[in-house]
């Protein structure tokens, strides 16, 4: 577990940086934002050992982010909570969005058995320090969770710092092929670079402390 800012821890599963999960260190109990695939249960298992896990809460529900949330909010007794519009998905009501092959194959490879979800979050509400930012585009319920006081983003998949194909540093839109609505994803985006974040932690790819940069990058989207 690396300390990025107070309180805050990345997890990493695969390679270093190319599945990344965050924990926020709080008085009131930890609150893991993302689970992985259901490979990462055993590793979040033995990280997480000892700790009082107090919310497990999704940037939104895809195979590498939802896989090992079932088994941990078990374990540890706690609530796990998502978007409204990522929650069908998440209790195996709907399938995950986009309904395309390449989400239905690396559900099959990847993704964790559903699991109830007790709190839907939207717009405004607050986890472990930090606000709750909606993000639609990559998934309908995609969020964001942002911290005024040092301006740390998680950000799940609205922007990838890595070629999630190559595994090459980079800022990249997610691949199409993954994504709902591209358009509706850049607007995401574009609502992100508006917070102007000093610490920007990815999904998948190394963490940026370049606001010019990522301003940049935004720019130059269609
Ligand atoms: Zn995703
Ligand atoms: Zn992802």
């Amino acid at each position: 577990m690396k300390l990025l800012a107070p309180n805050l821890f990345q997890i990493s599963d695969l390679l270093p940086n190319a599945i990344n999960m965050f924990l926020i260190e709080d008085s009131a109990g930890d609150v893991l934002i993302d689970a992985g695939t259901r490979w990462a249960r055993r590793k979040l298992l033995r990280l997480l050992a000892g700790r009082r896990l107090s919310l497990i809460a999704l940037t939104h529900v895809h195979p590498d982010h939802q896989g090992a949330a079932a088994a941990l909010c078990e374990q540890f007794a706690c609530p796990l909570a998502c978007h409204a519009a990522d929650r069908p998905a998440m209790e195996g009501r709907e399938p995950m969005q986009p309904r395309t092959p390449f989400i239905r194959f690396s559900s099959r490879c990847f993704a964790g058995p559903p699991h109830a979800v007790s709190r839907e979050l939207r717009e405004g509400d607050e986890v472990g320090g930090f606000r709750v930012i909606e993000s639609p585009g990559h998934t309908p319920g995609h969020l964001i969770f942002f911290r005024e006081s040092d301006r740390v983003a998680i950000v799940g998949d609205v922007l990838n710092n890595m070629n999630v194909l190559t595994t090459i540093t980079g800022l990249h839109q997610p691949p199409a092929i993954f994504t709902w609505n591209p358009d509706e994803n850049r607007r995401s985006i574009r609502k992100l670079v508006a917070l102007r974040p000093e610490l920007v932690c990815f999904g998948h790819g190394p963490l940026l402390r370049d606001p010019e940069k990522l301003a940049r990058f935004a720019n130059g989207l269609a």
